[in-house]
């Protein structure tokens, strides 16, 4: 029958399957004492105005100091978040370790200065839409909420619903990736987006790849969206996107993500009086 069939491939699978299952199990439950373990950390990459190579915004990526494994990548356990409903009780803990420090930045720097926090299409599904939670808390630090940008990803640009939500809470908006997906450019003015940021494949020196971000930022620009290029890694690079216009540019030339307190050096040094 189907069922002994079904159970005869199960068994073939079975030790292959009940390694992964037993890791992925583990992986769960120690995520779940993370939050409590203090294991969890954001680290900020700097983004830079490309028109003065001036630090001013920075992207919060989270990290998981695991006991054993070290330091691990979003890559490694956002899909666990995500699959196992932590993904929210993690969003709301990034959040609000990013809204602290974007305080302490506007200090040292600007309060024009802003952090970017990623919002995954699983965020969406756990938590809705609904952002008080979050208003609340920069209210309570007397920030505005632009002093936040919201990463999300094209895809959500086809939920009008979670895009006006989102509109409606004034903080920042910035489609992530963008390049990759299936966007329909007209929603882009629609629900009053700000930032693109092309995707690292895009940001190139030469070629097609160097055409299209010369399209986006065109695009952009006739909109009133500035332009984000994601994952500069070479002097060749920075100099293409700086000469077709873009305003921001972001990646490993510039800057690794670092930790809070090394950013805040960092603006301090950008700020302190010529001479002193
Ligand atoms: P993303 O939002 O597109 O973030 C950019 C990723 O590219 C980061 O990887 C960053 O470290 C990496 N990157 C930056 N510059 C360069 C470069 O020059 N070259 C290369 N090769 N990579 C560069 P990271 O930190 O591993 O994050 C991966 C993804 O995980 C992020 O992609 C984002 O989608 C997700 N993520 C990170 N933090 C969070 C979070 O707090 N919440 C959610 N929901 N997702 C997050
Ligand atoms: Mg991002
Ligand atoms: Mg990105
Ligand atoms: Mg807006």
């Amino acid at each position: 029958t189907a069922k002994e069939q079904g159970r005869n491939r199960f068994n073939y699978f079975a030790p292959f399957m009940q390694e992964a299952t037993h890791t992925r199990m583990t992986l769960v439950s120690e995520l779940r004492e993370a939050l409590q373990r203090d294991q969890l950390r954001v680290l900020y990459q700097p983004i830079i105005d490309l028109s003065n190579g001036a630090i001013v915004k920075a992207e919060a990526l989270v990290r998981w100091q695991h006991p054993s494994r070290g330091l691990l990548a979003p890559a490694e356990f956002i899909g666990l978040a995500e699959s196992s409903g932590m993904i929210k009780g993690i969003g709301d803990w990034v959040f609000q370790q990013a809204a602290r420090e974007v305080l302490k930045l506007q200090a040292i720097s600007s309060p024009s200065f802003q952090i970017s926090v990623n919002k995954s299409a699983w965020q969406f599904r756990d938590d809705g839409s609904n952002y008080q939670l979050w208003l609340d808390f920069l209210r309570q630090l007397k920030l505005s909420p632009r002093s936040i940008i919201i990463e999300v990803t094209e895809n959500l640009l086809l939920e009008s619903d979670r895009m006006l939500a989102l509109q409606h809470a004034h903080m920042q908006i910035a489609i992530d990736d963008f390049g990759a997906g299936n966007c329909p450019v007209s929603v882009l003015k629609q629900f009053g987006v700000d930032y693109l940021k092309i995707a690292p494949g895009f940001v190139a020196a030469k070629g097609d790849g160097l055409q299209i971000s010369e399209a986006i930022i065109a695009m952009a620009h006739k909109l009133g969206i500035q332009v984000v290029a994601e994952g500069i890694e070479t002097q060749q690079q920075l100099a293409a996107m700086t000469a077709a216009g873009c305003d921001f540019g972001q990646g490993y030339l510039l800057s690794k993500p670092i930790s809070g307190e090394e950013l805040e050096k960092q603006l301090q040094k950008q700020y302190a009086p010529v001479g002193k």
